[in-house]
C-alpha cells in the first residue's frame, strides 16, 4: 500500500522533528495533501494510525488539508482550476498542462507538548 510508506515516513519526520524540539508528546500534525498528489485521503488517514501506533504519536491528532489544484498556462500564463490532468486553459485552449499546487505531500505544522 502506497499509502502506508507515506504514513511512516511523514510519522519518522514528526518524531524527528519532535525530538530535536525536546517535545515528549506531539498534539498534532498538519499536513497538506493536494489533490492530484495521488494520495487517497481515507487510505492516508488510515495508514496514519498503523503507522502512529506504538510511537509518540499514537495520541496525535492528524489534521488532513485538502489542497486544490491550481494550473498556469504555459502559453499565456493564465491561472486556472483544472478540471482533470488533461484539461486547457480556458482562456486560450492551450492544452499543455502545468500544475502549480494540488501534488504537495507535506507537513504543514507540528504542534508538540514539553514535559517540565
Ligand atoms: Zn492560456
Amino acid at each position: 500500500m502506497h499509502e502506508l510508506s507515506i504514513a511512516i515516513s511523514i510519522v519518522d519526520t514528526a518524531i524527528k522533528q519532535a525530538t530535536l524540539a525536546s517535545a515528549t508528546r506531539v498534539s498534532e500534525v498538519e499536513l497538506d495533501i493536494g489533490t492530484h498528489s495521488g494520495i487517497e485521503y481515507e487510505s492516508l488517514e488510515f495508514a496514519l494510525g498503523v503507522a502512529a501506533k506504538d510511537t509518540m504519536l499514537e495520541e496525535t491528532l492528524f489534521r488532513i488539508n485538502r489542497v486544490e489544484p491550481v494550473a498556469e498556462c504555459p502559453a499565456c500564463e493564465h491561472l486556472y482550476t483544472p478540471e482533470g490532468m488533461f484539461s486547457y486553459c480556458p482562456k486560450c485552449k492551450e492544452q499543455g498542462i502545468r500544475l502549480i499546487q494540488g501534488t504537495e505531500l507535506q507537513i504543514k505544522s507540528l504542534l508538540v507538548e514539553q514535559n517540565e
